[in-house]
């Protein structure tokens, strides 16, 4: 049993705070989660309103809720990407695809929310503005903004709560590439995050920076009505100035190299077009805005440190954690070990070391990034790192990581996107991953009604 039960904020109502309140609820605590749109889902509620037409968008850009296009679908096949004990089914009337779209995505975790009954935990339209410690080290203050029933803000309001887990999400803070000459360049620019259907770029030159699983499906998408579209990618060919196999309309270039007042985007390569639009399909920041009075973490963008196990900050452990902040995984399983190890430290069924030791193994963790020559930014990208500190935090929660299936599924994956962008999706089924499949089916029965 428990041996504490605390009252903890929970900031965000997203897969990592939905599954962070249940953790915490399941271990005894009594979460409150604060969301300030007005449903749960986070980023898998699509906006469709974003006005693509809108340039040139100030860097920083506007702070969005979703950032999801209209054709997004999952990069993931859906049995690997659920919830360990929640399989990401298809049911009836949804969308049954292996590789469903981001509809399908929101409807699962809003199921999981009715299934665990946290609707009740979550106070919608209520903005977290400023989390600070109490003079006496052992709670913290949270204030907060809510909605009136007139749509405009009430007073900031404050409650003290023993603990905050912080499940923000890092995918609403644009990040936009440098790029020499922007100021006098007389074309549109705009981010990923504000692109929703490739209609505003009929007959137009789009040149897309960035060739992650967003610059692939959008420049894709636009091809299909734009005159033409090159993409600019760092980890492409100084040399490199290529037709994409398949498209009519459609360039592979190494990086910008300046862009010009004539409307020129100049390429590494030495080519060079004149553009209507820049798309940055170039990622996102981090951003904590309610942490920033307090010193027990920094965050610069590319990350947040120091973190024990990119959780728990040493100084302010186990009262402060955050969920979901490493990239190139498979989130939500991620989310479920994380929360669950927060909610039993805070209980006090699991232990942290101390907050030397901690220290200690941040430091040695920057050694080994700095060993293997990897920038500070690579903090949180876990990828081939990702099946270690699964396994670690599932070791502390003294429970099963995530299935083997699940990994293969990943890795297979990550390969096919790399390899076959436009049709990996929907040429999964019926060939070498039907024996994962199998298994995963296996297993879910045990969690299936
Ligand atoms: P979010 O979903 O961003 O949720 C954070 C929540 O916190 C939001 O609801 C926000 O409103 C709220 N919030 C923020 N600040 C405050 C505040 N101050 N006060 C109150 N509330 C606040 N993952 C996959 O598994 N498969 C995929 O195929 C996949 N595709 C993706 C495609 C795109 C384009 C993007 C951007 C991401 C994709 N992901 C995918 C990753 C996805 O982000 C994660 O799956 C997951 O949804 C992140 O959840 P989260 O809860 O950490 O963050």
């Amino acid at each position: 049993m428990p041996s504490r039960s605390l009252r903890v904020a929970v900031i965000g109502a997203g897969a990592a705070g939905l599954v962070a309140a249940r953790e915490l609820r399941r271990e005894g605590h009594a979460p409150v989660v604060f969301e300030r749109t007005d449903g749960v889902g986070g980023t898998w509620v699509y906006e469709a309103d974003a006005d693509a037409s809108a340039s040139p968008e100030p860097p920083g850009g506007p702070r969005r809720r979703s950032n999801l296009y209209a054709s997004l679908r999952t990069n993931l096949p859906r049995e690997s990407m659920g919830f360990l004990d929640f399989p990401f089914v298809a049911g009836a009337d949804c969308d049954i695809r292996r590789f469903p779209g981001h509809a399908e995505v929101l409807r699962y975790l809003q199921s999981f929310a009715r299934r665990f009954d946290l609707h009740g935990l979550v106070r919608l339209e209520t903005e977290v503005v400023r989390v600070s410690r109490e003079a006496s080290g052992a709670s913290w203050r949270v204030r907060y903004t809510r909605k009136a029933s007139g749509g405009e803000k009430r007073e900031a309001e404050e409650e003290v709560f023993d603990a905050v887990v912080v499940c923000n999400g890092h995918y609403s803070q644009p990040h936009f590439a440098d790029v020499a000459g922007v100021d006098a360049w007389p074309g549109k620019q705009l981010h990923s995050t504000s692109y929703r259907v490739p209609e505003p770029f009929h007959g137009q030159v789009v040149v897309v920076i960035g060739c992650g699983p967003s610059g692939t499906d959008i420049s894709r998408d636009i091809a299909g009505v734009a005159k033409e579209v090159h993409l600019a990618s760092r980890s492409a060919f100084a040399a490199t100035s290529d037709k994409l196999p398949g498209h009519a309309n459609m360039w592979l270039h190494s990086e910008i190299e300046c862009v010009q007042e004539d409307g020129s985007v100049v390429f590494h390569d030495g080519s060079r077009v004149k553009a209507d639009v820049i798309m940055h399909c170039t990622g996102y920041k981090y951003n904590i805005p309610f942490l920033n009075s307090d010193a027990t973490v920094s965050v610069d963008g590319n990350c947040v440190e120091p973190l024990y196990k990119h959780v728990f900050p040493p100084k302010a452990a186990p009262q402060l954690s955050f969920i979901g902040l490493p990239l190139k995984v498979i989130p939500f399983p991620l989310f479920e070990l994380q929360s669950h190890w927060v909610a039993g430290i805070l209980s006090g069924r699991f232990q942290l070391p101390s907050e030397e030791e901690m220290m200690r193994d941040v430091t040695a963790f920057y050694s080994r990034l700095g060993a293997r020559g990897w920038p500070r930014r690579y903090t949180h990208r876990l990828r081939d790192r990702e099946f270690e500190n699964e396994d670690w935090l599932a070791e502390q929660c003294r429970r099963d990581g995530p299935e083997e299936w699940r990994r293969e599924m990943f890795a297979a994956a990550i390969e096919v996107m790399g390899e076959r962008p436009e049709t990996y999706r929907d040429e999964w089924d019926g060939g070498d991953y039907d024996h994962l499949l199998a298994q995963a089916n296996r297993d879910f029965a045990a969690h299936l009604p």
